[in-house]
């Protein structure tokens, strides 16, 4: 991977409870402190979770950091159940999610409801993970690259060249998703390159080149160091696998190249 640190994120989406997620995250930190300073090392506990989860590393040190699966574009106010920018950076994060496909798909979030939300993460000092990936039968239509580009066009409108330094790019092709499917490290890297090439068109070669673009769809230990090895796969954002603290661990470990 040239130049560009490799990321892995777990994202533990519903799952856990106040206890299973502080385990996991001692476990995690154990697990992974070997490879921590070659690899950023996310997870993404779920909101009420957060400050107990961000304690557990605080308390190590770990270099390990805390994300938010989602955050609200709105500062405060009449949001019901929504949880501020804000509130996430006190709670303890400092990378949040944006418009992963469970979002946009299960929830029904637009592509410009998603964009209000990575300027508002930016904006509020977080690194932000912007996903974007295809359907099934978009992909089979041909649609891939037309899919993720409205994605990626939309959901990075107004962010800046310098606030690029703060953004990953998560492929995430929806069809694999918690499927046990994986796009194949081919398929994977060509749409990685795809959006690399995208890049340059919105910013330029030297913003390409550094943003980090991370694949996500059932990694697991046993396909992860195919896919990291494709020139244009910078880590990987983990689902299922980042519930086990043996495959989190392993994958970390195929992206520090081990
Ligand atoms: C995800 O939640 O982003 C994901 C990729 O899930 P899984 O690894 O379970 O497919």
């Amino acid at each position: 991977m040239p130049d560009r640190k490799p990321y892995v994120g777990g994202n533990w989406k519903m799952n856990t409870t106040s206890d299973s997620s502080t385990s996991l995250a001692r476990g995690v930190c154990e697990a992974c402190e070997a490879a921590q300073g070659a690899v950023d090392v996310v997870v993404f506990p779920p909101s009420p979770y957060l400050i107990g989860v961000a304690s557990i590393f605080k308390s190590r040190p770990s270099a390990i950091r805390v994300g938010a699966q989602d955050l609200y574009h709105e500062a405060e106010g009449a949001f019901t159940g929504e949880v501020s920018v804000g509130m996430g950076a006190d709670c303890g994060c400092e990378h949040a999610l944006a418009g992963h496909s469970e979002r946009r798909h299960v929830i029904g979030e637009s592509d410009e409801l998603i964009n209000a939300k990575v300027k508002a993460m930016l904006a509020g000092g977080l690194t932000c993970v912007l996903c974007v990936g295809e359907l099934l039968e978009e992909r089979e239509a041909g649609k891939t690259n037309e899919v993720n580009e409205r994605q990626l066009r939309t959901g990075l409108a107004d962010v800046g060249l310098r606030q690029m330094e703060n953004v990953v790019i998560a492929y995430e092709p929806v069809w694999a998703i918690g499927t046990g499917k994986t796009a194949s490290p081919e398929d994977a890297q060509a749409a990685h390159e795809f959006i690399r090439g995208l890049l340059v068109e919105l910013y330029n070669d030297d913003v390409a080149n550094r943003t980090r673009i991370i694949y996500g769809g059932s990694v697991k230990p046993s396909n992860a160091a195919t896919l990291f090895a494709q020139p244009d796969i910078d880590g990987g954002l983990i689902g299922g696998a980042s519930l086990k603290v043996d495959d989190f661990a392993a994958i970390v470990k195929a992206a520090s190249g081990a």
